[in-house]
């Protein structure tokens, strides 16, 4: 067999570049295949490289690395590209909430309606999408039958763009579904005999179908919300599956909300820190607050720099064997308390032979190439499967994927006209207003993001945090795109 190439462009991003490294060492048709792990900073490529060097070798699987920092040569040649940059870091995220914030938008002003997860940004986000689209662009040029995994957000903005205005090959992949498998759990239900479906467009899917053992299961969770929802209390702020924002949204749309969609309601739960822990619990109110966040991100930095820590202790011992108990030891140590069960989990979750990520990226190009066949949810565009919803805007859905590609399950039941009505429309026209946005250059269509925002309360208001943005000296061609208004 043909070696095959498979990119992944922000492979810096180490602790998801490491699950899908762990997944193509687990996956035998795969074997042979040349990993181009391609990223901007240098220092965080070279640590994911040796950590995934130490991977295979350890899990004995037959791939060849490279990293480079150029897009040209990364894209050349690949049949699999899987983006997962974020343009700017988190820093730039945050410089923009700071600007937002003066101005009177609490959480920023990409904080919107049915959008609130805290690094989903469509107003400010132009370098992310400008990105994302170049690397469309050039995978049309340079390999223009490879296909695009897209996991970098906002995938429901991107895929829609890419999937309309690049002939490529092109596929939006997240991994909120899960959040079904945590019902699952909860209840005591044996997964083998429960049979789901969710459907709606990313960050927004609503559990449709809901069986087990042939027997309608969603009194379960009625009985579940009775019984315990009044003494529930979050884990940690990702906690809110079954939180009473999720019982609220439950009883006002008559569907369950899954995975991020719990994250993304209306205002009703996110007017400030003290709605937010009304809904999402004590004591950070859950993840896109300022409290959630903050945690969250200082977690997500520690264990960052403790990658690198890892793959420095590998390139100084490099005979030490991951599973060794003395190396186990000193790795632990590397950890800081509060993220070492974390860590732990990541780093060695890879070395069980049996257990693939949960990522569904590797299964979806085994399917691709070696005809394995199997079920994803994934965002592509309509076409036909949830009526009512126009063919071109991508959702998430239920799927197989075969050789021949990504075929859409029927969702059967349909999704109840209320989630379409109230929840699905007014968040596809947020996502066209975006793309409306980017495609004209028209900064009158940024403004009017924020004209409709139940925060402003002057068009002064508007401009004065609109030109704040734009003047960041990183916003220099979001600056001059927007420049001129067409409106
Ligand atoms: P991160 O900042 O930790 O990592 C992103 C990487 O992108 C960094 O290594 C950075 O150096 C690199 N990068 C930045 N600009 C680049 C460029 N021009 N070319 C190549 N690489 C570049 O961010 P993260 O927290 O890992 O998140 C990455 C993205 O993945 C975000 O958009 C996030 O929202 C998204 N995400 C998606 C899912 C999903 O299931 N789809 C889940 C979690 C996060």
């Amino acid at each position: 067999m043909a070696a095959t190439k498979l990119s992944i462009i922000g492979a810096g991003s180490a602790a998801f570049s490491l699950s899908l490294v762990g997944d193509l060492c687990k996956t035998r048709g795969l074997s042979g295949s040349l990993v181009s792990l391609m990223d901007i900073d240098r220092d965080r490529l070279n640590a994911v490289h040796t950590l995934a060097r130490k991977y295979a070798e350890e899990l004995g699987a037959d791939l060849r690395f490279e990293t480079t920092t150029s897009l040209e040569d990364t894209i050349k040649d690949s049949s699999f590209v899987v983006n997962t940059a974020l343009v700017g870091g988190h820093s730039y995220f945050e410089k923009v909430r700071q600007i937002s914030e003066k101005h009177g938008y609490y959480r920023g002003i990409d904080s919107q309606e049915f959008n609130m997860v805290s690094d989903y940004y469509t107003i400010s986000n132009f370098n992310q999408l400008k990105f994302m689209h170049d690397v469309a662009k050039m995978m049309e040029k340079l390999s223009p039958k490879a296909w695009l995994l897209q996991a970098a957000n906002p995938v429901f903005e991107l895929t829609n763009l890419i999937s309309r205005t690049v002939p490529i090959n092109m596929v939006g992949i997240c991994h909120g579904h899960h959040g079904v498998d945590y019902i699952v759990e909860v209840l005591g239900l044996d997964k083998n005999k429960v049979e789901w479906q969710v459907a709606g467009v990313n960050h927004g899917i609503w559990l449709t179908k809901f069986l087990d053992d042939g027997k309608d299961a969603y009194p379960l969770i009625d009985e579940w919300f009775e019984k315990e929802l009044e003494n529930w209390k979050p884990t940690n702020p990702f906690d809110d599956q079954l939180s009473p924002v999720a019982a609220d949204m439950y009883q006002f749309y008559g569907r369950m909300p899954v995975g991020d969609t719990v994250r993304n309601g209306s205002w009703k739960y996110h007017y400030n820190l003290e709605t937010k822990k009304k809904w999402f619990g004590e004591p950070w109110g859950g993840v896109d607050s300022e409290l959630g966040w903050k945690w969250y991100q200082e977690r997500q930095a520690e264990i960052a720099l403790t990658m690198q820590k890892v793959a420095k202790y590998f390139q100084e011992n490099p005979k030490a064997k991951l599973l060794s108990k003395e190396t186990y030891e000193e790795i632990i140590a590397l950890a800081k308390d509060e993220v070492k069960e974390e860590f732990a989990q990541g780093i060695y979750k890879i070395l069980d032979p049996e257990k693939k990520s949960g990522e569904q990226h590797i299964l979806l190009v085994d399917a691709l190439l070696n005809d394995e066949k199997v079920d994803l949810v994934l965002n592509v565009l309509n076409q036909g499967t949830i009526p009512g919803i126009p063919d071109d805007v991508a959702v998430e859905i239920p799927v197989y994927a075969d050789k021949d590609g990504i075929h859409p399950y029927k969702i059967e039941p349909d999704i109840p006209e209320r989630i379409k009505k109230m929840y699905l429309m007014p968040r596809i026209l947020r996502m066209e207003w975006a793309l409306e946005a980017f495609l004209t250059g028209d900064r009158k269509v940024l403004e009017e993001f924020l004209i409709r925002d139940p925060r402003t309360e002057s068009y002064e208001q508007v401009v004065r945090v609109i030109d704040e943005v734009l003047n960041l000296p990183e916003n220099e061609e979001m600056r001059r795109h927007y420049s001129s208004s067409q409106g």
